[in-house]
């Protein structure tokens, strides 16, 4: 890392105005950079926007189908404490009024009012253009970028085509799902929904459930629908009992390993060897990263869902800096990692901060490819953070010349983990970690609000 005095404004594009494209924006802003906004919801906030309708393929395997960006459910609470899960410049703190909610995991609307109020108060929410959608971003000769952008106005379309010295990418990944494979899924007759298309419980009412995934939404839906449904059946990998075994506290959710196959008459057969006549299959089985705007001549592409190549999960060595990825690690907090992974981005546009040469990145990328594979990880794990975040977190602040995580933070990530794991049902109403809450407090004192 070499900080230099001088820093040169450059033409920035972002794509979303989720999370990551806000903390993006306001990161590019602080540092000179002109910035536009793409956005194609009308509003911002990308996950946080709760949608009650859902796509035309309930399974969101036709490329055709009818899209719906956000996989939020009506009753969604967040699943990390709101001191933790907040921008390091900007804390999550619980705010007066009639629409907002004080709890410390609080309901998905309190998320999108936290992401409303960061774009009004940096300046983003301007330069944002909404219903605006990057249908192309491609490089053109002399290494910039052409963005080509829709905007649909009532029944009027307008295309625009720009050039821009950099573009961003922040669109997202919790949209195009993933699915289950399943021996004898093409004659099995019931209904098949992923959990992107999961809304609320009454379309569930009175029938048998299999939700296949160890995930929150696969722990969430089940509770959310074991009131109202039949039975409930989750097939988890984590689980390796040989006898199905009844959840704890519920009377009618049942945990198998896998489906071991899917049958004509309806039944579904799971791996412990016990089977159920099944009205409808959840798939809770996460999602892929897509980029269907970006034209890179396949300097950067999709394997195995690993999105690559790319130093430190954000720069394609070649194409470094006019083209990052902000977002795309997974379990991780993720609103301070996009804040990180910004501040580096926007610093090293300005040429405040230097990367090392692409040979050097290459080299970077294939030993972190190699390692990998040396310990058996499969590529689709490339971006998934488990048991590094904070030393990621912690050597990208280094890069920015910013401090590292808060003490307070990393034992909180850890202690909501094991409150979980010791509470399945109530831990987000129930902690023991309240002495870290008074530590955060404390630290948020030096922003004002
Ligand atoms: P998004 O929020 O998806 O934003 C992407 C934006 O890009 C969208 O607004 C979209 O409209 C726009 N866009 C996409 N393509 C284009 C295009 N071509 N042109 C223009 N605009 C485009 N995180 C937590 O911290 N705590 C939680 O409790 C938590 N719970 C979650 C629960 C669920 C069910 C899911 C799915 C995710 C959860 N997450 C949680 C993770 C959450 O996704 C991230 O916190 C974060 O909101 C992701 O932000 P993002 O900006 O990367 O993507």
């Amino acid at each position: 890392m070499v900080i230099a005095q001088t820093k040169i404004s450059r033409k920035i594009a972002v794509i979303g105005a989720g999370a990551a494209g806000l903390v993006a924006s306001k990161e590019l802003i602080k540092e000179g950079h002109k910035v536009v906004v793409f956005e194609r919801n009308s509003e911002v906030g990308g996950t946080w926007v709760f949608d009650p309708k859902t796509e035309s393929d309930q399974l969101g395997l036709n490329p055709s189908r009818s899209l719906v960006h956000s996989s939020l459910c009506s009753s969604l609470r967040t699943n990390l404490p709101r001191e933790a899960m907040g921008f390091r410049d900007y804390p999550f703190v619980a705010k007066e009024g009639e629409e907002r909610d004080p709890q410390r995991f609080p309901g998905h609307r309190e998320v999108l009012l936290y992401l409303g109020d960061f774009a009004g108060e940096f300046g983003v929410t301007e330069l944002i253009r909404f219903e605006t959608e990057v249908v192309r971003a491609g490089l053109v000769e002399e290494g910039k970028w052409e963005v080509r952008s829709t905007r649909r106005g009532g029944a009027l379309v307008d295309d625009v085509n720009e050039v821009y010295d950099g573009v961003v990418v922040c669109n997202g990944h919790y949209t195009e799902p993933n699915v289950a494979d399943i021996p004898g899924i093409d004659v099995w007759p019931g209904q098949q929904i992923h959990s992107h298309n999961y809304r609320v419980p009454v379309p569930f009412r009175g029938q048998v459930v299999v939700l296949i995934g160890s995930s929150f939404s696969a722990y969430d839906i089940s509770r959310d629908i074991a009131g109202i449904a039949k039975e409930v059946h989750v097939a988890s990998r984590s689980v390796t009992k040989e006898i199905p075994e009844k959840q704890l506290g519920y009377d009618n959710i049942w945990l198998h390993p896998m489906i071991d196959s899917a049958h004509d008459d309806g039944t579904v057969v799971f791996q412990d060897g016990s089977s159920a006549l099944i009205d409808v299959i959840l798939h809770c089985t996460g999602y892929k990263y897509n980029f269907p705007f970006l034209e890179t001549s396949n300097i950067v592409d999709i394997d195995d869902n690993r999105v690559g190549p790319l130093y430190q999960h954000i720069f394609p060595p070649f194409l470094a800096p006019w083209l990052s990825f902000v977002g795309l690690p997974w379990k991780i907090i993720p609103f301070p990692m996009f804040e990180l992974q910004s501040k580096w981005v926007a610093g090293v546009l300005s040429g405040r901060i230097q990367l090392p040469s692409q040979k050097m990145m290459m080299s970077n990328v294939e030993v972190f490819y190699s390692k990998q594979e040396d310990f058996g990880v499969p590529k689709r794990y490339a971006h998934d953070m488990s048991g590094c975040e904070f030393d990621y977190k912690d050597w990208l602040a280094g890069e920015c010349g910013f401090p590292a995580a808060e003490e307070w933070r990393k034992q909180m990530y850890i202690a909501s983990e094991e409150n979980r794991v010791a509470r399945l049902e109530t831990f987000r109403d129930e902690w023991d970690d309240q002495h870290l809450v008074l530590q955060a407090q404390e630290d948020f004192l030096q922003y004002s609000f």
